[in-house]
């Protein structure tokens, strides 16, 4: 059970106990005013006990005084009480106490007073049954005192005023204190001592009064009795007045405790409020303050990592990549490696499976990178297909190739993506800490460096040294100088002839460009066609070629009736064959010389053909419409398929000129020229034999069967001015003892079987 349900519990109890004693209290009452009425001395009866039970009816309940904090009022009318026990005994005093008491109570209803339903017939009781004992503690007094014990005799007279006094104030606090006390649940004594005892004075002073009144009806004189009542009258305004103050003041309190009570109230409530804000804004800035933290931390995170794959991005790497400079320079012993890897082909994966696939096997290495390094190590994404591993704790570069070529080995294991199978192929360069580098950006360089050399060399992870940067710098170099080549007019072509194997006629050139660096003189084709293909500028460069040999071709074609059909072939790179524009750019270089489309050679190697094979045939199937020929070179170095290479429109073969240079002094080794020899012959090809240098070499292709050669044995390739004195010459292009009679004889009789042995 809470406090709150027992207290009510007590109250109700209380209220129902008061109720009872009430009761009683009023039977009591009722039998003592019955007694009093019934023993009532006949004699008693007269005018002056009439009068004095009127004055009490009218004129008492105006002298009360309420006692202070207390509803229960103390009349003055008590002195008519002990005038009356004076005046007509016991029995008089109890009707004369009912009387009184009934008629305050009336008045006091009158006036406003909250009577409860048996407060009225209680407060008579009350005053009965005082009154009524206070007749008993008389007669008891009167008893012990004897006979002669009268109110006539003044010593007597104030005697029985005091006994009469202390017993009625003594009996009517007491029944005044237990009813609050019943109602109020206070102690009795301390109820008596705060609200009840201060009516004593109002005994005393009825005491007095009804003395002196007793006196004055006993000796009847005037002037004394005007003076007394003048006296009594003037102590009892005062003490009304200072009864009333009392009041007064006690209901200031009580008005100002109820006042500050109520404002304490108010100002707990608002504290309360203030602090139930201050915490519901204390709960929200906490929540702001944590949401604040979560996007700090999301956008920290953010910035440092890719987004995509969730690894480290370039500047995190950046970061991580200076501390261990500054580490490493601060104590030797610190040693790293610096991977760079790249995802070979991966445009491709993007241009034919499509961005989302390709995104998806970023995210297969990633987890394939984490997957293969030890916890203290670093990976990060730094380009589209870029990443850069550091290797921490790794002195040796050695130790880092086999860590790289474990991440190889695991990286390059085939997946399934979207229902494709896919394998993907890295080239990684490695770069080992040095005290020579300062910034993240000077390792990082020259482990891209490394990882150029390793997809250049295609041999695996290569480790950065110092001649690969020198390269690379050379490379960056002669790649700016190439963009401007052209229109300094450092690039020209020389032209090496080919020739007829079996006749020794001049059937063409092979356009081969030149580079004549202004300062670095004159650079080979391997070093700038390259940086040309990676650059893109070898489209330009092919355009001019295309048109600058046809225009020279034009040319030679007039000179004599024998070079109408010279035709000039001109090498192709496979970046230009992916591109439909070279079909435009060819078309564009017939149309301007104006030389017959036939006149005009592409050679492709045979790698380009074979790379992306469905769309070699389809190009090289349009420019064969256009009419022009087309020669696939350095043929026996691309493992040519041979189902696609009968498919595709090529009208001669080149073979390379490695299998021209294997063969010997006597003619050996000559297989392959024969093999491949015979299979351009099945596919309806003509041959070409490249770097012809030796004439055995000559001898065995002759005797081979192959149709054409070009050769340093034949002629070197030449400059315009050169070539077009050649043409001017018209000099014998075959070595005079090789050149065949009619009867295919060498013309010094001996045949070339003679001669040279096949092997
Ligand atoms: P290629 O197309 O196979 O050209 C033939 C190369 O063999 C030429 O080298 C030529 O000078 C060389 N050669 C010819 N006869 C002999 C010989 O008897 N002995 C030796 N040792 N070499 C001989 P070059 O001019 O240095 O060209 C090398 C390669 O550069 C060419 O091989 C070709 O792949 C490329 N190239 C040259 N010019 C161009 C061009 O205009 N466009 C393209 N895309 N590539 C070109
Ligand atoms: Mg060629
Ligand atoms: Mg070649």
């Amino acid at each position: 059970m809470s406090s709150k349900t027992f207290d009510n519990a007590q109250v109700v109890n209380r209220e129902r106990f008061s109720t009872s004693v009430k009761v009683v209290v009023i039977g009591l009452g009722a039998l003592c005013l019955v007694y009093a009425v019934a023993n009532l001395p006949r004699t008693t009866i007269g005018w002056g006990f009439l009068f004095v039970l009127a004055f009490a009816a009218l004129a008492s309940p105006h002298v009360t005084l309420t006692l202070p904090r207390s509803r229960f009022a103390i009349s003055f009318a008590d002195s008519l009480i002990f005038l009356a026990f004076l005046l007509y005994g016991g029995e008089g005093a109890i009707i004369l106490a009912a009387v009184e008491t009934l008629a305050n109570c009336l008045y006091l209803k009158r006036s406003g007073h909250p009577w409860g339903p048996l407060m009225i017939p209680t407060n008579i009781a009350i005053n009965i049954l005082a009154t009524t004992t206070t007749f008993i503690v008389l007669l008891i007094v009167q008893g012990i005192a004897g006979p002669d014990f009268t109110p006539e005799k003044t010593q007597h007279l104030i005697t029985l005023l005091g006994v009469l006094g202390l017993s009625q104030f003594m009996m009517s606090s007491s029944f005044a204190a237990i009813f609050h006390t019943l109602k109020t649940g206070e102690s009795l004594w301390e109820t008596w001592k705060k609200y009840c005892f201060s009516s004593s004075m109002t005994q005393i002073v009825g005491i007095g009064l009804a003395g002196i009144v007793f006196k004055l009806v006993n000796y009847g004189d005037i002037i004394t009795a005007a003076t007394a009542l003048l006296a009594i009258a003037v102590a009892f305004l005062s003490y009304r007045q200072s009864i009333g103050e009392v009041n007064t003041a006690f209901a200031q309190v009580e008005e100002a405790e109820r006042a500050k009570a109520a404002a304490e109230r108010e100002r707990r409530l608002e504290a309360e409020s203030h602090a139930s804000q201050l915490q519901l804004a204390l709960s929200k800035e906490e929540q702001a303050n944590i949401a604040l933290r979560k996007s700090e931390r999301d956008f920290q995170h953010a910035a440092l990592h890719d987004s995509l794959t969730g690894l480290a991005n370039r500047k995190n790497f950046g970061d991580v990549l200076r501390r261990m400079i500054e580490e490493s320079k601060a104590d030797s012993s610190i040693a790293f490696q610096v991977l760079f890897l790249d995802i070979r082909g991966f445009k491709d994966i993007n241009d034919s499976l499509g961005h989302t696939i390709g995104d998806k096997v970023l995210v297969v290495a990633a987890k394939r990178f984490i997957r293969m390094l030890n916890p203290g190590d670093v990976v990060a994404r730094i380009g589209g297909d870029e990443f850069a591993i550091i290797l921490r704790d790794l002195p040796n570069a050695d130790k880092a190739q086999k860590v790289a070529r474990r991440i190889y080995k695991s990286l390059t294991q085939p997946f399934s993506l979207g229902g494709h199978s896919i394998t993907i192929d890295l080239n990684i360069g490695i770069a080992p800490s040095d005290p020579e580098y300062d910034t993240p950006e000077e390792i990082l360089r020259d482990a891209d460096i490394a990882m150029h050399f390793a997809k250049e060399k295609n041999d695996g992870p290569a480790v950065f040294n110092r001649e690969m940067r020198d390269r690379f710098l050379e490379r960056i170099r002669l790649e700016m100088d190439l963009r401007h080549a052209v229109e300094r007019n450092e690039m020209s072509l020389h032209y090496q002839p080919i020739v007829s194997l079996t006749d020794g006629r001049l059937i063409g050139f092979e356009a081969l460009l030149r580079w004549h660096h202004a300062k670095m003189g004159m650079i080979p084709p391997f070093r700038f066609i390259p940086i040309a293909e990676d650059s893109g500028l070898i489209l330009p460069i092919t355009i001019w070629i295309l048109h600058e040999s046809c225009r020279q071709l034009a040319e030679w074609q007039k000179i004599a009736p024998e070079y109408r059909d010279l035709v000039v072939s001109v090498n192709i790179s496979g970046k230009h064959l992916t591109k439909n524009l070279l079909i435009d750019d060819v078309v564009g270089a017939l149309q301007s010389s104006r030389v017959a489309a036939r006149t005009l050679k592409l050679e492709i190697t045979e790698s380009t053909a074979m790379e992306n094979a469905e769309h070699t045939i389809h190009i090289l199937g349009r420019l064969k419409e256009i009419g022009v020929q087309l020669s696939i070179d350095d043929f026996g170095t691309g493992y040519s398929s041979l189902s696609v290479l009968h498919r595709l429109p090529f009208d001669t073969l080149k073979i390379d000129r490695s299998f021209v240079n294997r063969v010997g002094e006597h003619g050996e080794d000559s297989e392959v020229l024969q093999t491949v020899i015979s299979l351009a012959k099945n596919l309806k090809m003509r041959v070409i034999a490249e770097g012809i240098e030796t004439k055995p070499q000559l001898a065995v292709l002759q005797n081979l069967g192959c149709d054409y050669g070009q050769g340093y044995l034949l002629a070197k390739p030449k400059g315009r001015e050169e070539t077009e004195e050649l043409l001017y010459k018209r000099p014998q292009w075959l070595p005079s003892e090789q050149i065949a009679d009619d009867d295919g004889q060498p013309r010094d009789g001996r045949s070339i079987s003679d001669s040279i042995t096949l092997h």
